[in-house]
């Protein structure tokens, strides 16, 4: 239904209430007027008669009618009411007596006349009659009456009506029409129309109320707009550079997902989802890859179903990673064997990232598989590589590392075994590299051959090999170990050596000697340098003990406290006096450091100065010390040759002739009067620089002897080719060469060989005069020992000199 406006309802209401109003006033009222005056008439009628009957009553026992005229002109006068007639009704017959007004013929009036009257019959008696009097009214004088009654009433009724008009109007002006005014403005300012003046007039409270209720909600209206519109601005300004921004997320990502297509189509890779409701995997991939994960084209798979497939090996580890990935979105990458093919399994890595879904862990998780397979064998293969020496095919130190730790996590204990190649860098120079990898490899076999599978061989470096035995070997197993490598690498006839080729070995264990794998390999090379000192030239075998290491750090002390004594000029040269018995006097003396005052073994002292450049040090003061003896001689010991020992790494790493010819100048003595020991191993070493250098001492006059000769490599065919002038026969073959037959058979052939070549011979360490005599008797006529004189200091020597300058004497 249509909403109807107030004024027609109002003005609908108005004209309801006037036509009801007037149709009350023209319907209603007459009726109800004439009811109610017939009534009243009535009443007053029968009041009248009551009191008329006693009239009526009076008169008709005087039979004095004209009293009734009387009575009836007088009622007419003060009322509407006249007394119309008076009829006798006597036992059922009727008879007017008395008409009033008199000659309207009462009788003769039809029913139609008679209803112009309005009669009313009142009983009456008489003491001697009775009847009924009959009091009316001519009813065009009832009307007449009862209009004069009507017009007030129509007056008040029309009054009414103004009333009603007046409130219409007075409403429609004081209130509908601001009504209607503020319901236009309401409905203007709902539609949002604001720019607008206000202005109700009225004088209404309530109206004025409103309108300025209405003035507030304009203006409220109008803030709220205008903080709306600048809200919706900003949204804009966002939504537009959000807009931006996800416009190029979206290139991105699609350029993203163009790549990862690409690489999925190149790649062997697969896309999966997990949907954590259903458990169920699916596979996202080219459809080739799809089979070659051993997929069909569906790719829906259940989880039990993929877990099925896993490798038993590592399926534990994948249920408890992928478990952690889904509940603590913990990441996953996880390298898995799948079976592809019955039977056959490949490894994939399977990587996940759970995408949370507002704060609640992911209903689904995305990831991928990738076919790791051919990877990994490469990686097998390039491992391999990583890990093994070409050379040889033993591990490498890299494996050497890792198989020790191994063994640390593993079995807790073990042994470190360090074994080298002793000489090898002769072997190298002298018979070529060739030879020398020829040397390595053997002894690489040796190893495989000797040493059980279970432990890892590893070439460390140049020839040097370490084995990791774990869990640790007892002494007497690594012991036999040790001696079957020795025998093995020695019976091996096919590398072209005259000497057989010897080790040294050195062994740790962890945890006794160490836990970490520095520790323990510096003590089994702490143990292998042992062994090397030990048994110098041969086969050896070192377990580490806690001494050696002390040792070790005697000896660095020991170093710095030569350099000290070098410094401080506290250490000397003393002089052996050598004996020719065919000149029957000491034609030379051999010149030997000494440290006064400090207890360690000079052999000691020598070794440790080796093992750095400190020997270059000691070697330019024995030089120098010399020739400052030779300057200091008495005249008559004119001709003395001074010897002095030359260590290896002097003659190689010093200008040998500069310093020489230095000193000798510095002190005016001839070259010639010096004689340098040096031993095989100084010419195996190079032997074309030690050629060269040898030339050039033998071109400035110096003489050249072989020390500790018969405990080294070399042959004497080799020392003709170098031109030595001097053998210096170890003592080894002097002591017992009266007694010991062999030693007495070597000396006996050198002599032979030397007298063939051109080369003297010296005997070192005659200490009885038997030897002195089988040494005679062999013709080694130039012998040095404790028989002739000890080592000693130069002031006596000198008097040595003098006192037996022409007998040899046994020395005290
Ligand atoms: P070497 O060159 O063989 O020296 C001979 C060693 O034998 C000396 O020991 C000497 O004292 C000792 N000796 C001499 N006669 C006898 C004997 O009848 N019986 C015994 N048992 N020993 C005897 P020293 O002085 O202790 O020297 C040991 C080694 O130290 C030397 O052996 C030499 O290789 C080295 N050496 C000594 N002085 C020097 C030096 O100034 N420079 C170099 N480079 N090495 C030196
Ligand atoms: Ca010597
Ligand atoms: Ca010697």
């Amino acid at each position: 239904m249509a909403p109807r406006s107030i004024v027609s309802k109002l003005g609908v209401s108005v004209t309801l209430g006037a036509v009801f109003t007037i149709a009350l006033l023209l319907v209603v009222v007459p009726i109800q007027q004439r009811k109610l005056l017939r009534e009243n008439l009535i009443s007053e009628l029968e009041s009248i008669a009551s009191a008329l009957s006693i009239s009526v009553q009076f008169a008709i026992e005087q039979e004095n009618l004209g009293l009734l005229a009387q009575v009836n002109s007088f009622m007419s006068g003060n009322s509407d009411v006249t007394i119309a007639g008076i009829y006798l009704i006597e036992g059922g017959a009727s008879s007017l007596i008395a008409e009033f007004p008199p000659n309207v013929g009462l009788d003769n009036l039809s029913k139609d006349q008679l209803a112009d009257y309005l009669l009313v019959s009142l009983p009456f008696s008489t003491s001697t009659t009775s009847g009924r009097v009959l009091v009316g009214s001519a009813r065009a004088n009832l009307e007449e009456s009862v209009r004069r009654v009507q017009i007030p009433l129509y007056v008040a009724f029309a009054g009414l009506a103004i009333v009603f008009g007046l409130i219409f109007v007075s409403l429609s002006r004081g209130v509908v029409t601001p009504m209607m005014a503020s319901a236009r403005i309401a409905s203007r300012l709902g539609s949002g129309d604001l720019d607008m003046d206000i202005d109700i007039r009225t004088d209404n409270r309530e109206v004025q109320v409103l309108s300025s209720s209405l003035v507030e909600l304009r203006d409220n209206l109008s803030a709220a707009k205008a903080e709306n519109e600048s809200l919706l601005k900003n949204l804009e300004d966002t939504v537009e550079a959000r807009t931006g921004e996800l416009n190029t997320a979206l290139a991105e990502l699609k350029e993203s997902f163009q790549r990862l297509g690409a690489v999925l189509s190149s790649t062997n890779s697969l896309i999966w989802s997990f949907d954590r409701i259903r458990d169920e995997f699916h596979f996202t991939g080219a459809t080739s890859d799809l089979s070659l994960f051993g997929l069909d084209s569906q790719a829906n798979v259940a989880l039990k179903n993929i877990l099925q497939r896993v490798h038993p090996e590592s399926r534990d580890i994948l249920i408890e990673r992928f478990t952690a990935f889904l509940i603590e979105g913990s990441e996953l990458e996880q390298h898995v064997q799948l079976e592809t093919t019955p039977g056959q399994y490949r490894w994939f890595l399977l990587t996940g990232v759970p995408i949370p879904i507002g704060t609640d862990r992911s209903e689904l998780a995305l990831g991928s598989l990738v076919d790791m397979d051919e990877r990994f064998r490469q990686e097998q293969r390039i491992w391999e590589m990583a890990h093994s020496d070409e050379l040889t095919g033993t591990g490498n130190r890299t494996q050497f590392t890792q198989a020790f730790h191994e063994a640390v996590r593993r079995e807790k204990s073990g042994t470190l075994m360090l074994v080298d190649i002793n000489d090898f860098k002769l072997i190298n120079d002298t018979k070529g590299h060739l030879t020398g990898d020829k040397v390595l490899i053997a002894f690489a076999e040796e190893l495989k051959l000797r040493i059980p599978r279970a432990y890892t061989i590893a070439r460390l470096g140049g020839d040097e090999f370490g084995i990791v035995i774990s869990p640790a070997l007892d002494d007497e197993s690594l012991a036999s170990v040790f001696k079957e490598l020795q025998h093995g690498i020695a019976k091996r006839s096919d590398l072209g050596l005259e000497v057989p080729v010897s080790i040294s070995l050195g062994a740790a264990s962890f945890p006794e000697n160490g836990m970490d794998l520095e520790t323990v390999m510096q003590a089994a090379d702490t143990a292998m340098y042992q062994a090397k000192r030990e048994k110098l030239g041969g086969s050896a075998f070192s377990l580490f003990h806690p001494g050696m290491d002390a040792e070790r750090l005697t000896r660095s002390a020991l170093r710095s406290r030569i350099e000290t004594a070098l410094h401080n000029n506290e250490l000397e040269l003393w002089y052996q006096p050598i004996w020719s018995s065919t000149q029957q006097g000491f034609l030379s003396v051999e010149a030997l450091l000494r440290w006064p005052g400090d207890a360690t073994p000079i052999q000691t002292v020598i070794d440790t100065a080796e093992e750095s450049e400190l020997i270059l040090r000691v070697g330019e003061f024995v030089i120098e010390s010399a020739f400052q003896m030779l300057a200091a001689l008495p005249s008559y010991a004119n001709d003395l040759l001074v010897s002095v020992n030359i260590s290896p790494v002097q003659f190689h790493y010093q200008d040998l002739v500069e310093l020489i010819e230095k000193y000798s100048s510095l002190n005016r003595v001839d070259p010639s009067r010096l004689l340098i020991e040096i031993t095989e191993r100084t010419f195996i070493e190079n032997s074309e620089l030690a050629q060269s250098i040898l030339r050039r001492l033998k071109a400035i006059g110096v003489q050249v002897a072989i020390d500790d000769f018969g405990t080294g490599y070399s042959s004497l065919n080799s020392l003709h080719q170098l031109d030595i002038d001097w053998i210096k026969i170890d003592r080894a073959f002097v002591t017992d060469i009266n007694t010991d037959t062999q030693s007495y058979q070597i000396v006996n052939a050198l002599v032979k060989m030397s007298e063939a070549l051109g080369i003297g011979l010296i005997a070192e360490g005659v200490e009885t005069q038997a030897e002195r005599e089988v040494l005679e008797r062999l013709d080694v006529t130039r012998q040095q020992g404790y028989l002739f004189a000890r080592p000693m200091p130069v002031n006596k020597l000198l008097a040595f000199m003098v006192e037996k300058s022409h007998s040899p004497t046994v020395a005290v």
